[in-house]
C-alpha cells in the first residue's frame, strides 16, 4: 500500500486515494475487496488514466490491475483469454503467431480459413 496522485492524460481530473492497492492474483484482489478496514471504500480500478471524466477517481482505495497480464491463446477453439490489464496491442501480438486476430465482428477471433 501506497499513497499517491493519479491524473488524467490532461490533467484535469485528479485521483487522490486513502490506499493504493496492486493486487498480485485474483486471490488478494479478492482480500483487497472484503478488508474494508485496511482497504475503505470507494474501490476504484485505475487502468491507464485515459477518461475524460472522473469515472476512475477515489477518495478510498484505488486498485491497479498491472499484475493481471495474462494471456492464454487456444488454438484449437480459436479463441484468447486475457487479465484485465492487458493492451490490445498485446492481444494483436500474441495472436499473429497463430494466424489469429481480434474479428471484426462480436463473437469472432477467426480468420484462418476453416481446412
Ligand atoms: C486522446 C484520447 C483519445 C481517445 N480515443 C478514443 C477512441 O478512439 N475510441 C474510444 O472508444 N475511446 C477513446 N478514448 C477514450 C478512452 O478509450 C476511454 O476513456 C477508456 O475508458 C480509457 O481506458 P483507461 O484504461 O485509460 O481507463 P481509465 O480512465 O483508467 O478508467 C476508466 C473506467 O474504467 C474502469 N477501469 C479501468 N480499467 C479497469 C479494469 N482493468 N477493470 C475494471 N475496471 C477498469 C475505471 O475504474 C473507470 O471507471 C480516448 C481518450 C483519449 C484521452
Amino acid at each position: 500500500m501506497t499513497e499517491a496522485i493519479f491524473r488524467n492524460w490532461n490533467n484535469s481530473v485528479l485521483s487522490t486515494p486513502r490506499v493504493v492497492a496492486i493486487p498480485g492474483d485474483l486471490q488478494e484482489l479478492i482480500e483487497v475487496v472484503r478488508d474494508t478496514a485496511n482497504y475503505p471504500s470507494p474501490l476504484r480500478v485505475g487502468g491507464s488514466f485515459h477518461s475524460l471524466n472522473a469515472c476512475f477517481v477515489s477518495e478510498g482505495t484505488q486498485i491497479l490491475l498491472r499484475h493481471f497480464d495474462q494471456i492464454q491463446v487456444d488454438t484449437d477453439e480459436m479463441t484468447v483469454k486475457v487479465g484485465a490489464a492487458v493492451k490490445m496491442f498485446q492481444v494483436r501480438d500474441a495472436l499473429k503467431p497463430h494466424g489469429m486476430q481480434t474479428g471484426l465482428k462480436h463473437g469472432h477471433c477467426r480468420t484462418r480459413p476453416n481446412n
